[in-house]
């Protein structure tokens, strides 16, 4: 192998390229290898809420936290607008017994330092007039942020290539180098081979294939989500609104259609709309039905909808873990190799988080303190064969 880096980041999704930045910023020569060009899978296909009110477990809850400060630094340090808007966000209930589950949520994610403010009827109302006037109210988590995804994985690419890291697309790694130690040597693309002390798979619902280059097996499973995009509606919403049934979709392992409304405007003026849950296999096909549920759900809670048109729609594929966590860190039995994947529908949110923990795993040689629960054995994945 002629060519050489001491990493290489396998996707240029936005988990890769948060990898690909922190392991630059310490110094790591790292190489970025995409199969088509960068957000080209899942990190082109979603929203961009950046939450804390849908995480379950104090686990979650710590990584997502430190996520969320991480990306309130990147939005100075990028050096390039990717949308970062730190509204907060509205989590609506329809029904009393509704406002009850979230004012219960709420006094969870308070004790844990969160904000959340409870708001009823009227004072739903005063913070998006555009809402249905029978909603019984909400919370408000004043923490919660937005970004552009496609423009933040591009930010963080373009910074990474600033502080010396490399990336490569139309380069599909096909094959893993292992030494006779049964180390990690490198990569195989059809263009040549990458000599590497270390890989990282972040490959999103692909990484079940890269992974299978080293003879792993993931419990990672691609879970579909629609997304419908309106005509420009400028100031309908102030902040990202979700019905009250979200983080139950969220956290089910319904194989069958799950739909609950997510809106988002964007820097544009258009509403994103979502979203589904569905276990479809790959297959990222537009489904009209689906399309027709969620702007019902749409229509429901902001009325003046009903005049607005759908321009686009798209579907994206959520690399979903079984616990809800994502796999990251290094694999018993196959030294050098790294996992950053099983993200699940909190890619976006955690990418900074996850950058950060590989960086310093593989820099330190030791797993950072948010990472003990992220380990990828937990699931008992490793091989024998290292
Ligand atoms: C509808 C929907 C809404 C969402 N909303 C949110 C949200 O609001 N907030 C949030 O935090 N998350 C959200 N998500 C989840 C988020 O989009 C994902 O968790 C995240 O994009 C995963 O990023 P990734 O980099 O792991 O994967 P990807 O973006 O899929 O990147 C993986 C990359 O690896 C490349 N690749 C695969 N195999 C190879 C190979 N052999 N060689 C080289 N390259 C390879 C692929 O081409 C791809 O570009 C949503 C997802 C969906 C579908």
């Amino acid at each position: 192998m002629n060519d050489r880096a001491d990493v290489v980041v396998i996707g240029g999704g936005i988990v890769g390229a948060a990898c690909a930045y922190y392991l630059s910023a310490a110094g790591v020569a790292v190489r970025v290898l995409e199969r088509d060009f960068p957000a080209s899978g899942t990190s082109r296909a979603c929203d961009g809420l950046i939450l804390l009110s849908d995480k379950s477990s104090a686990a979650e809850l710590a990584v997502a936290r430190a996520s969320a400060d991480l990306w309130g630094k990147l939005a100075s340090a990028l050096g390039m607008d990717f949308e970062y808007a730190r509204r907060g966000t509205l989590v609506l209930a329809e029904t009393d017994a509704g406002l009850t589950a979230a004012r219960a949520t709420a006094a969870t994610m308070q004790a844990a330092g969160v904000r959340a403010e409870v708001v009823d009827n009227a004072g739903l109302r005063a913070l998006e007039p555009a809402l249905a006037p029978d909603l019984v109210g909400g919370v408000l988590y004043g923490d919660e942020a937005q970004v552009d995804a496609r423009l933040a994985t591009v930010a963080l690419l373009a910074a990474a290539k600033r502080q010396g890291a490399q990336l490569q697309s139309n380069a599909e790694v096909t094959a893993i180098r292992r030494g006779a130690d049964g180390r990690v040597a490198g990569v195989v693309t059809h263009t040549g081979e990458i000599a590497a002390g270390a890989v990282v798979c972040a490959a999103g619902v692909w990484s079940n294939q890269v992974a299978g280059l080293v003879g792993l097996e993931l419990p990672v499973r691609p879970r579909k989500g629609h997304i419908l995009v309106t005509s420009r509606v400028p100031g309908l919403i102030g902040h990202p609104l979700l019905e009250g049934s979200y983080a139950a979709s969220v956290h089910t392992a319904a194989e069958g259609v799950q739909v609950a409304l997510v809106a988002e405007m964007t820097a544009g003026g258009t509403l994103l709309l979502g979203s589904s849950r569905e276990f479809a296999g790959f297959d990222r096909s537009v489904s009209l039905p689906i399309m027709q549920a969620i702007a019902v759900r749409a229509v429901r809670f902001l009325p003046g909808l009903a005049r607005a048109s759908i321009m686009r729609s798209y579907a994206g594929l959520r690399p979903w873990s079984p616990d809800h966590l994502p796999l990251v860190g290094p694999v018993d039995g196959v030294s050098g190799f790294y996992l950053a994947t099983g993200h699940e529908g909190a890619g976006i949110g955690l990418a900074p988080i996850t950058g950060r923990i590989i960086a310093d795993w593989i820099v330190s040689g030791r797993a950072p303190a948010l990472a003990h629960r992220l380990r990828p054995g937990r699931f008992g994945v490793q091989t024998a064969t290292g």
